[in-house]
């Protein structure tokens, strides 16, 4: 612990790094992986799920190109380490996780850590979070095999959204998405390995013992 040598690469927006450099990420991973939190790779955080690696988490983040002043969704809170760096970079940060116990859990360190401008909610997020809609930007840390229409609709005009897009294994590929009036623009970022995104939300014997949305 202690070690905090984060790579990563290309980034350059002083926000971002200095949100990085801010948010102490061996609190959001389990404690047996707390010496290896600054590693570049995923880490797992339970239920199956996996944090990503430091450089994917800043690399998504700069390409919200936040300011400051706006209002964020992110599909998939997991830990909520993405969450913790959004809500250094923005106003408002909506997160939606499918696992009452990992949304559960995240709320409580986020809370912790004094990020209080987070509101985590237990859903499907392909749905995203309609009633804080529209959202400036929009990030998906789970790959859809699709993009979600409604993610589309809640974005502001001139708003962004980063998602992960194909097959889970090795074909899915990180896509930025500009909303202008009635316009997509689209770019392919780079090629990502992302967990699943799977819709509805997770019922027992899945999350047996958990309780849900308080
Ligand atoms: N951003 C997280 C990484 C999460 S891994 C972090 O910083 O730790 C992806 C997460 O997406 C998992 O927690 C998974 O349960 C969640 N997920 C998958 N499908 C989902 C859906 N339809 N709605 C909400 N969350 C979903």
């Amino acid at each position: 612990m202690g070690k905090r040598k984060l790579v990563l690469r290309e980034i350059s927006d002083p926000r971002v790094l200095a949100a990085m450099e801010a948010v102490p990420r061996e609190r959001f991973v389990p404690a047996q992986y707390a010496e290896d939190a600054y590693g570049d790779h995923p880490l797992p955080i339970g239920y199956g799920q996996t944090i990503s690696q430091p450089y994917i988490v800043a690399l998504m983040t700069q390409l919200l190109e936040l300011k400051g002043h706006e209002k964020v969704l992110e599909v998939g809170a997991g830990s909520g380490y993405q969450a913790a760096i959004l809500s250094l970079l923005a106003h408002e940060v909506y997160t939606v996780e499918r696992i009452p116990q990992l949304a559960e859990k995240a709320r409580q360190r986020l809370r912790e850590l004094g990020y209080h401008n987070v509101y985590i909610r237990v859903g499907d997020g392909y749905e995203g979070w309609p009633e804080h809609a529209p959202y400036d930007a929009i990030i998906v840390t789970c790959a859809a095999e699709e993009i979600p229409p409604p993610l589309v609709e809640q974005l502001a005009d001139g708003g962004r959204l980063v998602i992960p897009v194909g097959e889970s294994g090795w074909s899915q590929r990180l896509m930025f998405i500009r909303k202008r009036g009635t316009e997509l623009e689209q770019r392919e970022v780079a090629g990502v390995v992302f967990v699943p995104l799977v819709r509805g939300v997770a019922r027992p014997p899945e999350n047996a013992g958990g309780r849900d949305e308080p």
